[in-house]
């Protein structure tokens, strides 16, 4: 039997799957979560372990070569690794990321590698200890300056730092992230902050354009090349300073989106395919796990509704009509 593949309808081959685990988070980042009231699944709702690998089971055999895991915060679901080491077996699995806010990661670090982990991205938006606290709601940097580190040594590499940039807030310590490029094999991404699940008035006067960036480069008087050799690159305009060991990188979803080359798909921990970040469509796996032509149907049917490109850009111009319904979740329920 040949098994179909996850080519949707502008042609886009898709090979990445995120699955988020949990919803749940030790943090509280402002732009991601409010400081009280977040309601959460219950564990009855959320997909087992042995759930979520019967999925990547079944889209392996569709294309599907690389998961990312995230959440809420990957870690604080229990033994993880057992998860990592069951899709690390799965034939056609090549590589498997995590994305973490880091605090819980450096004692686990050499675990998860064992276990089949391939590389993490760590979220820090401050490398200041009062600003990370007030960004993440109680959050203590130096745990996640440890994680770096024993990232570093058990080689769990390289290691991407995913940085939110938001006017006012973080954006003066751009030139302090670049510069811990200089001598270590750390990739940061500066991430423009997504008018996804809150607040449009804080989305607006927080939101802060890439371009940014290369200002300060030039301010510091800094030569920087284009690269693009860095693993699981994705959607990022790649640079490393003359002479430097790491890189940094651009993703700009809203001021430049790069959706004619998605790749993505993604599977929420309450059990939904989710085609598209920014659109509510979304298709219940669990009743279709164990079945697995109706599992492939339904991810044929889920690509089938993925749109060209999402519209974030129209926040941007004042909050035109949008031809989707956005989608009514926070990114701790997307995994971002
Ligand atoms: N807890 C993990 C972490 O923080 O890395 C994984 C989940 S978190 C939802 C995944 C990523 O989404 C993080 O890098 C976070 O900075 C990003 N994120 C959350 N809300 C965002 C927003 N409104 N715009 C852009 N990125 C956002
Ligand atoms: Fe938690 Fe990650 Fe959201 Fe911060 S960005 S609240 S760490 S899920």
């Amino acid at each position: 039997m040949t098994v179909p593949r996850l080519i949707d309808s502008f042609g886009r081959k898709h090979e990445y799957l995120r699955i988020s685990v949990t919803d749940r988070c030790n943090l509280r980042c402002v732009y991601c979560m409010p400081e009280e009231g977040m309601e959460f699944e219950p564990s009855d709702k959320i997909l087992t372990y042995d759930e979520i690998a019967d999925v990547v089971r079944v889209v392996a055999e569709m294309g599907i070569s690389k998961i990312r895991l995230t959440g809420g915060e990957p870690l604080v679901r229990k033994e993880l690794e057992k998860l990592v080491g069951m899709i690390s077996h799965i034939p056609g699995i090549e590589d498997i990321a995590l994305t973490t806010n880091g605090i819980f990661l450096g004692p686990r670090a050499a675990k998860l590698k064992e276990a089949g982990l391939t590389r993490v991205n760590i979220s820090l938006d401050s490398l200041r200890p009062d600003r990370f606290k007030m960004i993440t709601r109680g959050g203590n940097v130096q745990k996640v300056l440890d994680s770096i580190d024993t990232c570093l040594k058990v080689g769990l590499t390289p290691i991407k730092l995913n940085v939110l940039l938001m006017k006012g807030v973080n954006d003066d310590e751009i030139a302090d992230f670049i510069s811990l490029t200089k001598d270590r094999d750390i990739h940061v991404r500066f991430i423009e902050y997504m008018p996804i699940g809150h607040s449009d008035e804080q989305w607006k006067s927080l939101y802060l354009p890439l371009s940014t960036v290369k200002e300060v480069c030039t301010q510091q008087e800094w030569d920087y090349e284009s690269v693009d050799n860095v693993k699981g690159n994705g959607p990022a305009q790649n640079y490393r300073l003359k002479g430097a060991v790491g890189s940094f990188g651009l993703i700009h979803p809203v001021s430049e989106h790069f959706c004619q080359s998605c790749n993505r798909l993604r599977l929420t921990a309450d059990g939904y395919i989710k085609p598209c970040l920014a659109w509510t469509e979304q298709f219940q796996v669990r009743k279709v796990i164990g079945d697995d032509e109706a599992l492939r149907q339904m991810f044929l049917e889920a690509i089938g509704t993925k749109p060209e490109h999402h519209e974030m850009y129209k926040f941007l111009q004042g909050g035109q009509e949008t031809t989707h319904t956005p989608t009514h979740r926070r990114m701790s329920q997307i995994g971002g």
